[in-house]
């Protein structure tokens, strides 16, 4: 990657982390899964509302975090918002095949997305970028209520 491309991509983690967006909750019908990151103190709390059909109607986040863990988080909701299940299903699997093996071309419907791609060589960083990416496959792996996820589990 050139360091051009590179500063740009650190602007954009920069930008969402700074002013995430769709932070808050949502009032009624969603499911609730509280990312947790010990590693690094990062804490999300995720909240998502299926449709009829499971896919994603709405995504919103709260919680505290590094940069890294609030950048993936709203770039997530932003990201998967719509969705249907198989599309949010596939986004996630590439999402974790970027942040964890060398990919040469990242999947282009990850979009700004790929800014994560740098986090690979730093292993503790990929926690932090995959944390509400785990806490979304365990919305959609559960039916009601609240879960938990820890990257220590
Ligand atoms: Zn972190």
């Amino acid at each position: 990657m050139n360091a051009e491309l590179d500063e740009l991509y650190q602007q954009v983690l920069l930008d969402h982390a700074k002013r995430p967006r769709n932070f808050g909750e949502i009032a009624e019908g969603a499911v609730h899964v509280h990312g947790d990151n010990p590693s690094c103190g990062d804490e999300i709390h995720l909240h998502v509302r299926f449709g009829e059909d499971r896919g994603v109607e709405e995504i919103k986040f709260t919680g505290h975090g590094c940069a890294i863990s609030l950048a993936s988080a709203s770039l997530m909701t932003m990201k998967l918002r719509g969705r249907t299940a198989a599309e949010a299903t596939a986004l996630a699997t590439a999402l974790r095949e970027l942040v964890t093996t060398e990919v040469a071309e990242p999947t282009a419907a990850l979009g700004d997305l790929r800014v994560l791609g740098g986090v690979r060589k730093f292993p503790q960083r990929v926690k932090c970028a995959m944390l509400p990416w785990r806490a979304f496959e365990q919305a959609q792996a559960g039916n009601a209520g609240s879960g938990r996820v820890s990257t220590e589990a």
